[in-house]
């Protein structure tokens, strides 16, 4: 199917993934994102957790953990292919520490008994040889008194060491972009915003997309991968989305320290509470979910909020590291080596509803996300940047038949 035109609507680290995928397959792929450059915006904002699923402790029913194993274990393999170099030194090095807090909505019990069985499922999985570090003997560890002592504060009732990994998200935007701004087959349309995409006589012919600055073309297949601004676009196409929905934005801090800091990453769970990740021993990402959470709302699309610079960053910077420091005192000394820090963030789009404090709201599940089709038209729904390369690999093993 050479030569068919595609249009890849959004070229963050879904759209971008596609888009390589479908120009080495021979497909002319026409890439639009309304940002001046590739990978801008929340793909490059975020954490980078490669998931494996302790994250949605909250999920009694571990369909999360099953639904994301796949796309992380593969995570390295696809971002390689992509970006044609691998991860090393570009990853956190150790275990993630989860501490639970006394308000979480799981309580220590309940979590030992998920997270171990997490790992069961990973140790089962047949590709679990091949994730960021091998997790063919995932097993959760409990934090000694003494240990939990040295790295949890006021609030802390339990920790536990698990082996997920993350990606410095910045490090990986510069080379995807980098990689779909050089491939071939494709051509970026970027500082365009897509206003519609309709077919052109039905929905298996062709279809034509409209943007601002008058763009108008024809195309044989259209990729909807627009994340925050997806749900306007399907409307447009014919797709309804269902509800309950959720658009929040988020805000954190991203710095880097003048030495090296001998410091874990360490996420405090399961609810509206905080996280720190290390990713080499200079550059860190820190988030307060109550602090950092700046807009949310169940409409088509949210607003995106202005990003602090000057002194409203330095002030959230503040209220971030004060919230970090009551529950892990360390965190202190990060934050006073900082030789910058950068308040950013992105979208976070979630077929659920209600807040994180609610141990029943849909938001601690991810474990209906993908592709919905309507003839030549796909709309994905990335759902999380660690099973992004794989669910773009197979969106255009789909495409191509
Ligand atoms: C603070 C934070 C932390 C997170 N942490 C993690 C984590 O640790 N692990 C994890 O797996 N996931 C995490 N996520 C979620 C993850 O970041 C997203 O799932 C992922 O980046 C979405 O990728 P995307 O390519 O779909 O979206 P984006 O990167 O947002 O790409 C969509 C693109 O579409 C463009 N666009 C939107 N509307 C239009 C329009 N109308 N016209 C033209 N262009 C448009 C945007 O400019 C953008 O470039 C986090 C998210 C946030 C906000």
């Amino acid at each position: 199917m050479s030569g068919r035109r595609i249009a890849v609507l959004g070229a963050g680290i879904m759209g971008s993934a596609v888009a390589i995928d479908l120009a080495r397959r021979g497909y002319e792929v026409t890439l639009i994102d309304r940002e001046a450059a590739p990978v801008a915006a929340t793909s490059r904002w975020n954490e980078g957790k490669i998931h494996l699923g302790y994250l949605y402790g909250a999920d009694p029913t571990l369909a999360t953990a099953r639904h994301i194993l796949p796309g992380s274990l593969l995570f390295a393999e696809h971002a390689r292919d992509l970006i044609g170099s691998d991860l090393d030194g570009h990853t956190t090095s150790d275990d993630d520490i989860y501490l639970l807090h006394r308000d979480s909505v799981v309580d220590p019990d309940a979590m030992r008994a998920r997270f171990t069985a997490i790992s069961e499922l990973i140790r089962e999985h047949p590709d679990a040889g091949r994730y960021l570090a091998d997790v063919s003997d995932a097993r959760v560890a409990e934090l000694a008194p003494a240990e939990l002592r040295a790295v949890a504060g006021a609030d802390i009732v339990a920790g536990f060491r698990v082996p997920e990994r993350s990606v410095d998200t910045r490090w990986f935007a510069d080379r995807l972009a980098g990689a779909v701004a050089a491939e071939p087959g494709v051509t970026l349309r970027l500082g365009t915003t897509v206003t519609s995409a309709q077919p052109r006589d039905s929905a298996d012919g062709r279809w034509r997309v409209r943007g601002d600055h008058g763009f108008g073309e024809d195309f044989d297949v259209v990729v909807n991968a627009l994340w925050g601004g997806r749900l306007p676009i399907d409307v447009t196409a014919g797709l309804t989305p269902e509800p309950p929905w959720s658009h929040r934005f988020r805000l954190c801090v991203f710095a880097r320290t003048r030495s090296a800091q001998e410091a874990p990453s360490a996420i405090v769970a399961v609810g509206p509470f905080g996280d720190v990740k290390n990713y080499n021993g200079r550059d860190f990402y820190f988030s307060w979910y109550p602090v950092g959470l700046v807009a949310e709302g169940d409409g088509l699309v949210l607003e995106a909020p202005p990003i602090p610079t000057g002194r409203d960053a330095e002030a959230f910077v503040a209220r971030v590291r004060s919230a970090l420091e009551h529950v892990m005192p360390w965190t202190g000394r990060v934050f006073e080596d900082a030789e910058s820090t950068i308040v950013h963030g992105g979208f976070v789009y979630a077929r659920g509803a209600g807040a994180l404090d609610d141990p029943r709201s849909g938001l601690h599940r991810r474990d209906r996300y993908g592709v919905a089709r309507l003839g030549n038209y796909y709309s994905v729904d990335t759902g999380k940047y660690s099973t992004a390369p794989w669910l773009a690999r197979s969106l255009a093993d789909e495409i191509a038949g």
